[in-house]
């Protein structure tokens, strides 16, 4: 659809989420504890935290629990009752104050779970998601957007995007259908808006890497010496995976006996050195070197051949949180520059 655009001030806004709340949708929206800020559920829109450069955790559990049950058996003196948790309804949910990066990144996961074997349960969750973004208008030193398809103004996949800006104001990019019936559903909060150009507002980013050049020289990389010095550092902890927006991989859990059990899907990281030993004891990726390989490759290289997008959105959580200063942005930076050129 066209984009529209609107003005909400912040009291209109708060009136808004204080009206979703009252019509049963959970809403979930930064939230500070101790130093970082967190989406949490909130029942209480005085309490959402507006300045913050980037939360600590993506969105994704709204749509990708860190762990779930997916069926359950428990035996009874009639026999045993099976439950199937695929079944069960989801609730409507809002999810407010993702930054631009974040909304990019659950566009590219809802699309990775749509390919091939489609996830119905990511792609449920995401029809009873309605995501209202808030504009970068400040970076900070892990910020890459701009070198992985997005940007600080970016709308691809919001709902709604909101831009502050001055007197206490946001300029309202309507973006989908669902944005327009939220708008429209609410119209008494909302300004037409005159022609305001947002860019003056926005976060500058710098690029500091084309996508695809970095892709066309990862292509011959797989065995160059560079993952082994790359690679150093990493303890193979997975926060990386834990706080990216993109990371996808789960592991399937059976628990129980004979008479009661559950099945659980749970995040699972490439970091892992479980993660890929075959019951033989094997491993094909022994080292931190092949994981780290493999975490670099995935989202810079095979991503883009076989789903035709990056698997990072630039957010920067991952060399926020890493324990051993991987900075990803570094990491690519000097990797390329390694690298010969393909032409
Ligand atoms: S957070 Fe850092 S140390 Fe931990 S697995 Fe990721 S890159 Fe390695
Ligand atoms: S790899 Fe790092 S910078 Fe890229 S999307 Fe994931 S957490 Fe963000």
């Amino acid at each position: 659809m066209t984009s529209t655009t609107y003005t909400l001030t912040h009291d209109n806004l708060n009136a808004l989420l204080r009206a979703l709340v009252a019509a049963g949708k959970q809403l979930h929206a930064p939230q500070r504890v101790g130093p970082k800020v967190f989406f949490k559920p909130v029942n209480d829109a005085a309490t959402i935290v507006f300045d913050y450069v980037q939360t600590a955790e993506s969105p994704k559990s709204l749509l990708f629990p860190k762990a779930e049950f997916l069926v359950s058996y428990r035996q009874n003196s009639e026999g045993m009752v099976v439950t199937d948790h695929l079944q069960k309804e989801i609730p409507e949910m809002i999810l407010f104050g993702s930054r631009p990066c974040d909304a990019a990144a659950l566009s590219r996961f809802v699309q990775f779970f749509a390919d091939g074997h489609a996830d119905a349960m990511v792609t449920q969750r995401r029809r009873a998601l309605t995501i209202i973004s808030m504009s970068c208008i400040a970076s900070d030193p892990a910020c890459f957007c701009t070198s992985c398809g997005s940007s600080p103004g970016d709308t691809t996949g919001s709902d709604l995007l909101l831009t502050p800006i001055s007197n206490g104001r946001y300029l309202v990019d309507v973006v989908t259908e669902k944005g327009q019936s939220l708008v429209a559903a609410n119209e008494a909060l909302f300004e037409q808006a005159p022609t305001i150009v947002k860019d003056s507002y926005l976060a500058t980013v710098e690029a500091v890497f084309t996508p695809e050049e970095i892709t066309k020289r990862l292509a011959t990389s797989f065995n160059d010496p560079i993952w082994k010095n790359a690679s150093l550092r990493c303890i193979g902890c997975g926060a990386c995976a834990y706080v990216c927006p993109t990371c996808s991989c789960f592991t399937i859990e059976d628990e129980g006996n004979d008479r009661t059990g559950d099945r659980l899907r749970c995040w699972d990281s490439c970091a892992f050195a479980l993660f890929t030993v075959h019951t033989t004891g094997h491993n094909p990726r022994p080292t931190q070197t092949e994981r780290w390989r493999q975490r670099v490759m995935h989202k810079f290289s095979y991503l883009p051949e076989t789903n035709h997008f990056l698997g990072c959105v630039g957010c920067g959580r991952c060399s926020r949180a890493c324990p051993a200063d991987m900075n990803l942005k570094e990491q690519i930076i000097a990797i390329a520059e390694l690298l010969p050129a393909i032409g």
